[in-house]
């Protein structure tokens, strides 16, 4: 099962999410695991970025281009 990752515009946390294709085609509401808001977004991040997670990268968010929310350490404002 793929796995996606979704940001909390609520929290700014970042997460993920295993589910089938055919669940997230339905838009289904994502729960954050944080403060369990369901205003969450499905964030795209480039291949291999996953591979280099651990650099830890000012706003892991905000990969091409979507903005986070605004966390901690977030430049993307
Ligand atoms: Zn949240």
């Amino acid at each position: 099962m793929p796995a996606y990752d979704f940001g909390c515009s609520q929290c700014g946390n970042g997460f993920e999410v295993k589910m089938s294709i055919a669940a997230k085609e339905s838009d289904t509401a994502i729960e954050c695991p944080q403060c369990g808001s369901v205003n969450t977004r499905h964030v795209y991040r480039p291949a291999g970025f996953i591979m280099s997670r651990n650099a830890e990268p000012a706003c892991p968010q905000n990969v091409g281009g979507a903005c986070c929310g605004g966390h901690a350490g977030c430049e993307c404002h």
